[in-house]
This record gives structure tokens, C-alpha cells and sequence, in this order.
């Protein structure tokens, strides 16, 4: 094996390590898939930057399944909105396999849309026009999250189509059960073919590193649903993306993902990548097994967890202090003598919500009864997110409301842009100039 990069290395490990398992069965329900290599195996990354990372199987072509459900989900949320989905397909685990007959008992909806029950309505809920058929839409849909046209595999779609009887028997059930605006019944040849849409890893890869991406395809730039789209798609994954063992994979692997019976795997580190598996050999909770394995693996040995977040050890205040501690510029010499009722706080990184609750905090702790004004000094801040900025300058207000004159080092603009001074604060390209103006108020 030669060295290639972190990332393929690690692939290549799990590669190594998982291959010659021989655990688990291959579906059989729908007799094509039985046909399947069970030695077939395949691992694939996709970043938020489109860098594509693979080895094994990444190429070789499998049916999708219900690696599907979330897309079609997606396409659902994206044309009509969440809480119309929500009145016809729940959000909650039902702790069930996925061909359970899980509906609400009072109203007869779904408990999710990963389950069949749930995903058969949810495909039933994308409209189906003459020029715009459902089956089209949703292969579309499918090929823009992939990056690339995809098709259908007509011999596994008519093997699922000759013994699917206990999917329409969830769809009868649905119909007589609630006032659906729409024919699950109908709808569930078009299940059929959805499942049976023609992928690779590499392909779930990137149809999972776009949900990760906040909906953009980070191979094509495609801006594919919008970002809260992404991030609700992603939440239901995050709780019923396993059926019966989703508790425990978010307990131990810690990333949304979804399961198929043909042997995919997909799980999304948001803001982080798009992950996939293929291995068709599966446990009794029809998951691939090498596949989560290797994903298993794979978050514990780069620390995806989601919820496994220490605290960052890179602080975002790196001083807070008075200016009579600084060097003064020659200019400001006259002020020197107020420095000490000018406090100053520093900043330096990316800010977002956590950081700028320590900005405010610190600039809060700088010494209110003490300093009559305060410079917050941000040029060594590379990023200020929309949340971050609301904060702080609302924080600033506060400060000039309360009395105190507020000036802010600021030279890139971040915070308060150019002829933008609407806020009390003031901006300067310097600390200096920041420091200089404080202490001439108070001179003057
Ligand atoms: N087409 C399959 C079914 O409905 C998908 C199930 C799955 O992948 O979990 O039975």
C-alpha cells in the first residue's frame, strides 16, 4: 500500500481491516439482491471543499434503497414546507424495523419517513404533473445531489415490484387510516423505482456531504435544497435513520446516517464532510456490517462525534487589559494620561455565538466602574458569523447606552463596515487611534 494522504490512508486501514469479514446475510426479500457480491466492498469521502477520497468498491454500481428515504424527504420538505410534511408524516424514533406497521394509532401517520410506511407517503407527497412526473422529479432530485444523471436498475426494480406485497399492504393501511391528500397507494410502484435508482459510494458520498454542506453539492456547486432543508433532513436522520438501532449508533458513532438493505451506508459530519459505505453483507438490523464497522471506526478515530465537542482549547479574548499597559503611539502621548480609564479587550479567530458570548463576557468583566470607555480590538478576527455579529454589536450598544465610549479596531471592517456607523461604536484601523479616540473623550 503506498502512503497517500490521512484521509485515503484511513480508508485504506478500514479496508484492510474489515474486508475479510465474512458476518451477516445478503437481503434476499428481493430475490435481486441476493445476487449481490457479498465479498464487495467499498468506502467513500466527500469534504465540503468537493475532495473526493475512496477505496474498494467506491465505483461499482448498487441500488440505492432507503439510502433514498432522506432525499426524497428532502425534495418533499423543499416543495412543501416542513409542517405541511409534518401533518402527514411524523419525526419520531419508533424503535421499529424498517417495514414496521408504524402509524400513529388515532390519525394513521407514520411515525418518520425513514421507515417504508413513512418514506411511501412522503414520496406520495411529491407532486406528480404530466409535464413533471413524480418518478422524473425524483430522479432528478436524486442525480443533483449525486453530481450526475443516475438510472434506474430495471431487474432489481421489477424483483421489488413482483414481491413488494408487504410494502402496498403498509400503503392500504396509511390510506384507510387518515385523510391523505394524496394516494400512497399509487405512490408505492413509484417507492419501488426510487429504490431502485442505480448508485455508487462515491455517488452517496457526495449525496450526503451536500446535507452536510447545508444543501449545496460541493462537487457542482448545485444548491440543491436550502440550508434548513439540509439541517432538518439531517436531524431525522440523526434519530431515525437506523430504524430499531438508531439510539445506539447516535449513542456510539454520533453522526446521522442511513441504512439500505442493498448494503449502502451513509452518515454526514454537517459542516464536515459526507461519508459512505457499501458492503452488501447485513445484521439482523439490516445494516451493513462491515460498513458500520468502518464507520464506527472511522468517527472514533478522527473524533466526529457529534456531540463529542471539548471545548476549544484556542481561546478566542487574548487580552483584556487598560491602555496605560500598552504602548501608546507617538501621537497619543497627550491621552497617555486617561489610558488607564480606557480598557481593552482583543480578539482573534473565527466568531460565532460561543465565541462572542466570551467577547461580550469579557468586555463586561473589563472593568465597567472603573474605565470610562473600552476598545475592542478585532484585527486579528478572521470570520464574524450573521449570529456573532447581532451579539456583539448589540453588546457594544449596550455599552454606549450604559455611558461608556466604545471604539472598535477594526481595519477589515467585520463588525462595522465602511460608512455603516450606525451603532455608537466607533471604528478605527488601528488599536492606537481606537485607544487615542477613547482617551480624548474623556480629555475633552
Ligand atoms: N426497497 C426496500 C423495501 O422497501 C428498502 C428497505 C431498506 O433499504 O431498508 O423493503
Amino acid at each position: 500500500m503506498n502512503a497517500a494522504d490521512a484521509v485515503t490512508d484511513a480508508l485504506r486501514e478500514l479496508h484492510t481491516r474489515y474486508a475479510g469479514l465474512r458476518d451477516g446475510r445478503l437481503a434476499d426479500y428481493i430475490p435481486q439482491l441476493a445476487l449481490a457480491d457479498p465479498g464487495a466492498f467499498g468506502l467513500a469521502l466527500v469534504s465540503m471543499d468537493g475532495h473526493r477520497y475512496s477505496t474498494g468498491d467506491a465505483d461499482l454500481p448498487f441500488t440505492v434503497q432507503s439510502v433514498s428515504k432522506p432525499f426524497v424527504y428532502a425534495l418533499a420538505l423543499s416543495l412543501l414546507g416542513l409542517d405541511e410534511v409534518c401533518r402527514w408524516v411524523g419525526a419520531e424514533p419508533s424503535g421499529e424495523a424498517f417495514n414496521a406497521i408504524s402509524l400513529e394509532p388515532d390519525t394513521g401517520r407514520p411515525a418518520n419517513a425513514m421507515v417504508n410506511a413513512g418514506a411511501i407517503v412522503t414520496t406520495a407527497l411529491v407532486p406528480d404533473t404530466r409535464d413533471a412526473p413524480r418518478f422524473d422529479r425524483i430522479l432528478g432530485f436524486l442525480g443533483r445531489f449525486a453530481g450526475r444523471r443516475l438510472d434506474v436498475d430495471e431487474q432489481v426494480y421489477a424483483s421489488e415490484a413482483l414481491t413488494g406485497d408487504r410494502n402496498r399492504a403498509l400503503a392500504y393501511l396509511v390510506r384507510s387510516a387518515g385523510p391523505l391528500p394524496v394516494d400512497p397507494v399509487a405512490a408505492v410502484e413509484t417507492y419501488f423505482r426510487q429504490c431502485a435508482v442505480r448508485v455508487t459510494a462515491l455517488d452517496l458520498a457526495a449525496m450526503a456531504a451536500t446535507l452536510a454542506n447545508g444543501g449545496v453539492n460541493p462537487l457542482t456547486g448545485d444548491a440543491v435544497v436550502p440550508e434548513p432543508v439540509a439541517a432538518h433532513v439531517l436531524a431525522v436522520m440523526a434519530t431515525c435513520g437506523m430504524y430499531d438501532v438508531s439510539g445506539d449508533w447516535l449513542l456510539r458513532v454520533g453522526l446521522p446516517a442511513k441504512s439500505g438493505v442493498s448494503g449502502g451506508l451513509i452518515a454526514a459530519g454537517p459542516a464536515r464532510f459526507g461519508l459512505a459505505t457499501y458492503s452488501p453483507l447485513l445484521d439482523p438490523a439490516g445494516t451493513s456490517v462491515r460498513g458500520h464497522l468502518a464507520i464506527d471506526a472511522l468517527s472514533e478515530r478522527f473524533g466526529l462525534h457529534l456531540m463529542h465537542n471539548p471545548a476549544l482549547a484556542a481561546s478566542t479574548v487574548t487580552m483584556v487589559t487598560t491602555a496605560d499597559d500598552l504602548p501608546a503611539a507617538p501621537a497619543g502621548e497627550r491621552e497617555r494620561a486617561h489610558h488607564e480609564r480606557v480598557a481593552v479587550v482583543a480578539a482573534q479567530g473565527a466568531l460565532d455565538f460561543t465565541a462572542a458570548e466570551r467577547v461580550l463576557y469579557a468586555l463586561d468583566e473589563s472593568g465597567p466602574q472603573e474605565t470610562a470607555a473600552v476598545v475592542l480590538d478585532l484585527r486579528p478576527v478572521t470570520d464574524i458569523d450573521t449570529v456573532a455579529r447581532a451579539m456583539l454589536r448589540s453588546g457594544l450598544d449596550r455599552l454606549t447606552a450604559g455611558g461608556r465610549r466604545v471604539a472598535v479596531a477594526d481595519p477589515a471592517g467585520r463588525l462595522v463596515e465602511e460608512g455603516d456607523e450606525a451603532g455608537a461604536a466607533r471604528r478605527f484601523a488601528s488599536r492606537e487611534e481606537a485607544v487615542d479616540w477613547c482617551a480624548s473623550g474623556r480629555a475633552g
